[in-house]
């Protein structure tokens, strides 16, 4: 058994898992049962979404009414996908997922609690009624995202930003919790240009948006706003919080490395900060993060401005 990796990724995401009803602390079924009811149960069940979100939630409660675990994380970089469920764990099991020499993504189970052999074989086999369900879900998903994507960084175009702003404001409304949007703009990009050619700045915006990803776990709700300008939506994120990860994305765009044909080059960014407030439109909340980016410009560049 491997010890699990630090990680130092944001989380974002516990709280919409929360609400999709996935929380910390799934509620184990009480009722034993056999590992061949379980599994026939479960690849009915997992058939029923074509979200990998929802189905390796449900993998994850389910599987322990036979297996009791702290945490379970799926990784598949192919797809962007970054999934954890519950909390850490001492002790790991990984499990390459793979289907027609077709990689699947990598599943992490942990616990605190050292696996038996009977465990590990037990997780082996329900593995198998996660296979199909998820790569549907991984079809369905590239199908959808490659119209939503910009393809030279990866992040979601704009069509999938307005989408998905839509959807955490009413959200956001319903369940009563903050929302803030970051809008992140590359300081003096146009002198990369125009000093290193219009590829090496291609490189350099490529490096930014991985910059962000990277201190990011749900990396769906990074989005290609302009030519050199990002967008990050914070779902259940009040002002304080928010304040801190434009701060943390600041300082690591300003930390990262880049280069213009094989040339160190020093790169910072600014950002503006606005939070939803009660019953304002998608419009005014990127007007105001908008204005608060101008602030930080025209302050000095390479810092993160709140919007009043
Ligand atoms: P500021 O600090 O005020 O933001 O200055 P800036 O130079 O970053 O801003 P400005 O808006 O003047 O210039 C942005 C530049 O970004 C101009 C445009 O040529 C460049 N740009 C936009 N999209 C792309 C792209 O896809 N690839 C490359 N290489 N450059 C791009
Ligand atoms: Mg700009
Ligand atoms: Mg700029």
């Amino acid at each position: 058994m491997k010890s699990p990796s630090q990680t130092t990724a944001i989380d974002f995401d516990s709280a919409k898992l929360q609400r999709l009803g996935f929380g910390q602390q799934p509620p184990l079924l009480a009722r034993p049962v056999s590992l061949a009811q379980l599994r026939q149960q479960m690849s009915l069940q997992l058939q029923t979404s074509l979200e990998p979100q929802r189905i390796l939630g449900l993998f994850f409660r389910e599987v322990q009414r036979l297996v009791p675990l702290d945490a379970l994380t799926y990784v598949h970089n192919d797809s962007d996908l970054r999934l954890e469920f519950g909390a850490r764990g001492h002790h790991s099991a990984s499990y390459r997922l793979s289907h027609e020499g077709e990689h699947m993504g990598e599943l992490v189970f942990r616990r605190n609690q050292r696996f038996s052999e009977q465990e590990l074989g037990n997780l082996e086999s329900l593995l198998s009624a996660l296979l199909y369900p998820m790569r549907n879900a991984l079809l369905y998903r590239a199908a959808t995202q490659s119209a939503l994507r910009d393809p030279l960084t990866g992040a979601g175009n704009r069509i999938a930003m307005e989408q998905t702003l839509q959807r955490e404001i009413e959200m956001s409304r319903r369940h009563l919790q903050p929302l803030s949007l970051l809008m992140l703009d590359i300081d003096h990009f146009k002198q990369v240009n125009d000093l290193h050619g219009h590829s090496a700045g291609d490189d350099v915006l490529k490096a930014v948006a991985a910059s962000i990803k990277g201190q990011l776990r749900n990396v769906d709700m990074v989005f290609r706003y302009g030519g050199e300008e990002f967008l990050i939506l914070l779902s259940n994120t009040g002002r304080d919080a928010a304040a801190m990860v434009g701060e943390r994305l600041r300082q690591a765009a300003q930390a990262q490395d880049y280069y213009a044909n094989n040339r160190l080059i020093e790169l910072t960014v600014s950002l503006g900060c606005s939070t939803l407030l009660p019953g304002e439109s998608a419009e005014s909340l990127l007007r105001r993060a908008d204005s608060a980016l101008y602030v930080a410009k025209r302050e000095g560049r390479n810092r993160l401005t709140m919007a009043g």
